[in-house]
């Protein structure tokens, strides 16, 4: 039986890890398919405190894991199926792989997932010219127009991060002005390869002989005209969705848009002894460190649940 199992390894996860492991908690953390979470498909992090210079992405997660496992965490790498509740107040956790975990308790940091347009080609095209991550596949696009969709914190990093690459980046977004924080808005628009293209909607991806994209067709939602602008790459940075998927059946509580929800003073959720932190239960702040913080309040909370049960 564990005292605490640990889904999903962003920076939520991994903070819950090091403060459980070193409470002596033994944490068990189940990684998916995402090992490091967002922050793997990140760049340079600029605003993590205690990183003057920066610090990239998937450098930050290492190390993160690297000092809960210093402290006695261990991983595995399963995706999880499913959590019950059983008569006894304990856990079973089910992976895709068909093992079953039991624990004391349950923390649910499995982060959120990026969205895409629900276009009838987009999945088929992922991979051919539609992708979410600019770190991941923008170095296979050099020289050749590309575009970005979405106007917030996302887009403009994607964007700008884009310009090393691409020959012209143009950045379509559905209202005209964008969302983006102003220092990120100000950087992305003062990009010499960056055309923003206002009040503007993807309605189709047009693709060439070989099935890859070589165009979108746009609506300009003001003047109601269509035009095609001609990228042979697609970066979407509309958004995430939470992942919580496994959870149906859980009892768990979901908001409308699915984020796990927490009772507002604590990490606990609906359910005695399963608690959730980071991106899974956010979406108003949705940073690296409020993530990391509300993994830590996570922990904490498991650790005095934890202790109540055998005191
Ligand atoms: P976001 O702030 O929710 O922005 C999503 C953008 O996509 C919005 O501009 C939205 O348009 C647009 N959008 C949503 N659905 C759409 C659709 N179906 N079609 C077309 N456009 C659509 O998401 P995000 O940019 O991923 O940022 C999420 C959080 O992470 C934020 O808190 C952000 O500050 C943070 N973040 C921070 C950094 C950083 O500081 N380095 C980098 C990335 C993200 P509307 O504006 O019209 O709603």
């Amino acid at each position: 039986m564990e005292n605490v199992i640990i889904i999903g390894t962003g920076c939520a996860g991994w903070t819950s890890a090091i403060y459980t492991a070193r409470a002596n908690m033994n944490p068990l953390v189940l990684a998916g398919e995402q090992p490091g979470g967002q922050l793997t498909t990140t760049t340079e992090v600029e605003n993590f405190p205690g990183f003057p210079e920066g610090v990239m992405g998937p450098e930050l997660m290492m190390r993160m894991q690297q000092q809960a496992e210093k402290f006695g965490t261990r991983v595995e790498y399963e995706m999880v199926d499913s959590v019950e509740k059983q008569g006894d107040g304990n856990f079973i956790v089910k992976t895709q792989g068909g093992t079953e975990y039991h624990s004391h308790s349950v923390i649910i940091a499995t982060g959120a997932s990026p969205r895409y347009l629900g276009l009838p080609n987009e999945m088929d095209l992922v991979g051919h010219g539609v992708t979410s991550c600019a770190t991941c596949d923008g170095a296979f696009y050099p020289d050749v127009p590309v575009c970005v969709i979405g106007g917030g914190d996302s887009a403009a990093e994607e964007a700008t991060f884009l310009t090393k690459f691409a020959s012209k980046v143009y950045l379509i977004h559905r209202r005209d002005e964008l969302r983006a924080s102003q220092i990120m808005a100000d950087r992305v628009l003062g990009q010499e390869k960056v055309e923003p293209v206002w009040n503007s909607e993807v309605k189709e991806y047009l693709t060439d002989e070989n099935g890859d994209v070589r165009a979108v067709k746009l609506y300009n939602n003001q003047t109601e005209e269509e035009s095609e602008l001609e990228v042979k790459c697609v970066f979407v940075a509309i958004g995430h969705d939470p992942n919580t998927k496994f959870l149906e059946g859980s009892g768990v509580e979901l908001d409308d848009e699915g984020y796990v929800v927490q009772d507002g003073r604590s990490t606990h959720s609906n359910i005695v002894g399963i608690f959730s932190a980071g991106d899974v239960s956010d979406h108003v702040y949705r940073q690296a460190i409020t993530a990391a913080g509300n993994g830590c309040q996570a922990a904490l909370d498991a650790e005095r649940y934890v202790a109540g049960l055998e005191g």
